[in-house]
């Protein structure tokens, strides 16, 4: 089984020892090792450089194709705009470089759904959109589920599915016919095909290589299988693939966990190429054997159990609930770990306009920090507080540790009330600072000419302070 080196282990001189060294500039960077670099942080292409391109290089480029590629595969579901890319991670642990491709969060539809219904879960997946920290957290994907075991009533709800949405869709059947049945109904959409299983992997694997589209394989709870099925499969010329290690509840949640980590370990610490593709998670697995329960509680546990799966490493998940409060906490926390850690999570800096302030109206500021910037600028919102906030550049640090790490300093306050023009919007010269803040107050007065005013330490307790305090 052939391993490759993890992402800690290259570096841009490996990378610039493959380049032609020219130092031409054509790929916009300023010589080979600032290129080198780039490629490195996956800052830029391999292919923005041309001349590597060239016959002559050939050798040279395939080899760094090959130092570049990721831990695990990515692998592209659907056509156009909003065609998914699953998988493509570097590395094990968010920390040690970062994630791409976010968890694509998939709702089910079945062939046997009234129409309304189907259209309507889809619209409501579209539809479905959440404004946090300057992000909008969408959903990605439909799973059309063969459930009555019927070809011609699965083509012809992938049909309707096709014609009603351009997001990627999964295509669920164990059985070949009905799979490609449902491939008839639209050729050219490049579904997920679920699944290919120890009976049916031949003719599953015939209509992913026919259909040019990426294909699932599950064993469940038998990760010596799925390994085995995989190189199989790759064998026989089905190159995009996704591993169902199997979602379990209860007892099972441990198992599931397990096997999620441990696929992503041998990929990413083993260099176990057979183990490198994306993971598939099937939370909505909750509502099978549902009985008595509550639905709410049904809907609880699958969301629990998506969360979990966004942390261990699914990259891929099936959902049914589909109510904003069972799904929005996992998009928050897909959205948490799926940021950038080497760069802070910031907004621009600037003078921001609440309402309809006029010239005697309050002057605040808080930190360019995004999580800061946003339950500030909520607050005085939701209170319809008429208002102007300088947002001053902290590089990516909230108040305190701004303060503390000498990245929200007095000068940087001055400046920002400079630049931000608000001297000519109000006439009186008093500034609110956030109480985290109220260490260097004497200092902002001193170098800005504003009288300071330290203001609460939470935000949430703005509106009642400029009620109790505010005199221009
Ligand atoms: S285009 Fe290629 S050869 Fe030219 S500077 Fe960039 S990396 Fe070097």
């Amino acid at each position: 089984m052939s391993k490759k080196a993890g992402i800690k282990e290259l570096s841009p001189i490996d990378v610039y020892k493959l380049l032609p060294k020219t130092n031409c500039k054509e790929c916009g960077q300023e010589n080979c090792m600032a290129f080198a670099t780039k490629i490195v942080n996956r800052e830029i292409t391999l292919d923005s450089c041309k001349p590597i391109l060239k016959k002559e290089n050939e050798k040279s480029y395939l080899k760094l194709k090959d130092m570049l590629k990721p831990a695990v595969k990515e692998v592209i579901v659907g056509v156009g705009e909003k065609a998914k890319k699953l998988g493509g991670k570097l590395v094990m642990y968010r920390h040690e470089f970062t994630y791409f491709n976010p968890t694509a969060l998939t709702i089910d539809v079945t062939d046997e759904m009234p129409e309304q219904e189907i259209v309507s879960r889809i619209k409501r997946t579209e539809n479905f959109s959440f404004e946090y920290i300057g992000y909008t957290l969408k959903l990605d994907m439909i799973a059309i589920r063969c459930t009555s075991g019927d070809a011609e009533k699965f083509k012809a709800v992938v049909k309707k599915v096709s014609e009603i949405t351009n997001l990627p869709y999964i295509l669920c059947t164990l059985n070949a016919a009905i799979a490609e049945a449902g491939l008839m109904a639209a050729p050219k959409a490049n579904p997920l095909l679920y699944a290919a299983n120890s009976e049916n992997w031949k003719d599953m694997a015939e209509l992913a290589t026919m259909y040019h589209c990426p294909l699932v394989v599950s064993a469940p709870n038998d990760l010596n299988l799925l390994v085995s099925m995989v190189k199989t499969l790759t064998a026989y010329g089905v190159t995009d693939l996704v591993l169902d290690p199997g979602t379990f509840m209860n007892e099972g949640l441990g198992t599931t966990l397990n096997n999620f980590t441990m696929l992503r370990r041998a990929a990413c610490k083993g260099g176990e190429e057979l183990a490198g593709y994306p993971l598939i998670g099937v939370p909505m697995i909750a509502w099978v054997g549902k009985g008595e329960a509550a639905d709410e509680i049904i809907k609880w546990k699958e969301a629990y159990l998506a969360s979990m799966l966004v942390v261990r490493y699914a990259d891929i998940l099936v959902m049914h609930g589909n109510d904003g409060w069972a799904l929005l906490p996992t998009a928050v926390l897909r959205q948490n770990i799926y940021t950038d850690p080497r760069k802070p999570v910031a907004v621009a800096p600037g003078l921001k306009v609440f309402g309809t302030p006029d010239e005697n109206s309050p002057v605040l500021f808080t930190s360019n920090f995004a999580l800061t910037y946003y339950t500030v600028a909520s607050d005085i919102e939701s209170n319809k507080i008429n208002a102007y906030l300088i947002v001053v550049e902290t590089e990516g640090s909230a108040i305190d540790s701004g303060v503390a790490g000498r990245k929200l300093t007095a000068e940087r306050v001055a400046d920002a009330i400079k630049a931000s023009g608000v001297e000519d919007k109000v006439k009186h010269r008093k500034l609110i600072i956030p109480g985290k803040a109220s260490r260097i107050s004497g200092e902002i007065e001193e170098l800005s000419g504003w009288k300071v005013q330290v203001g609460p330490r939470d935000s949430s307790e703005i509106p009642k302070y400029l009620i109790d305090k505010w005199q221009p």
